[in-house]
């Protein structure tokens, strides 16, 4: 489980998030939506410690993460995957260096056991074979995979995806929901996916965390949204047709 307390983030004179609250469970896919600039991804940032809020705490099982020193957070980010917006891979490197990479930063595997791992990694996101390809000879959707299997090479506990479905057409996007939903069940993962993609909303979205201005304007379930009587969510409703 993750549980934030009142986050607050600026960058200068640019008050981005106002006093977050809200706790992500296990076993589920929990999603942060709204407008472009809302705060979503400063959001994600602050939970996994890759910016300082100013003022707020975030829990990882209990464990108060925000007041660890930075070789205290070690185990704990050992636990947390993270798939970013733009995927984030090296393009001198082929896929297969690229999870091979992120374990050597973690773990005392031997090659051969990472070279295993990181195969077993792509195998698990349907792309076996292609460990010898260059991001550069990858579609989005493939790059979101290579991806999504570097964020699970660790086993994580702790699942952040940063807009998983940008750029990618309507049924690459419901397929990449759909693994993101299986690997959350399979490593009873507490997920947090950054998305304003309506049809994730509606596809597997358990619990919603709705911003608006970097501020929480409501939480709740795909389907009490349909019912939610919020004039900026209706907009964003309407902003990002199905
Ligand atoms: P979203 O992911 O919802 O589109 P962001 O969290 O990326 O929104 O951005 C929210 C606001 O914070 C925007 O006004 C953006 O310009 C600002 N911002 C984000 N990252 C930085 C940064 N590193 N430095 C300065 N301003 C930033
Ligand atoms: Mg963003």
């Amino acid at each position: 489980m993750i549980e934030i307390q009142n986050i607050n983030k600026s960058f200068d004179d640019n008050h981005v998030l106002k006093g977050i609250d809200a706790i992500f469970e296990p076993g589920k896919v929990s999603l942060i939506i709204g407008g472009s600039g809302s705060g979503k991804s400063t959001l994600l940032k602050c939970i996994v410690g890759l910016h300082a809020p100013e003022s707020g705490k975030v829990f990882f099982d209990k464990q108060e993460f925000t007041k660890l020193s930075f070789e205290d957070r070690v185990p704990i980010r050992k636990e947390i995957g993270m798939l970013f917006q733009n995927s984030a891979l090296f393009d001198s490197m082929t896929v297969e260096q690229n999870i091979v990479f992120s374990l050597d930063m973690f773990t005392n595997m031997s090659q051969a056991e990472k070279v295993d791992r990181a195969n077993f990694c792509l195998e698990r996101v349907n792309l076996a074979g292609r460990n010898k390809l260059f991001p550069s000879e990858l579609s989005g959707g493939m790059k979101k995979r290579v991806g999504i299997a570097r964020a699970i090479s660790m086993n994580p506990k702790y699942l952040f995806c940063d807009e998983p479905n940008s750029g990618l057409d309507p049924a690459t996007s419901i397929l990449i929901d759909e693994l993101i939903q299986e690997l959350t069940e399979e490593y009873n993962s507490t997920t947090v996916v950054v998305t304003h993609d309506m049809n994730s909303v509606m596809g597997i979205g358990q619990y919603i965390l709705f911003l608006h201005k970097g501020q929480k304007f409501w939480e709740g379930s795909s389907q009490d949204m349909l019912q939610a009587d919020i004039q900026e969510l209706n907009d964003f409703v309407f902003a990002s047709p199905l």
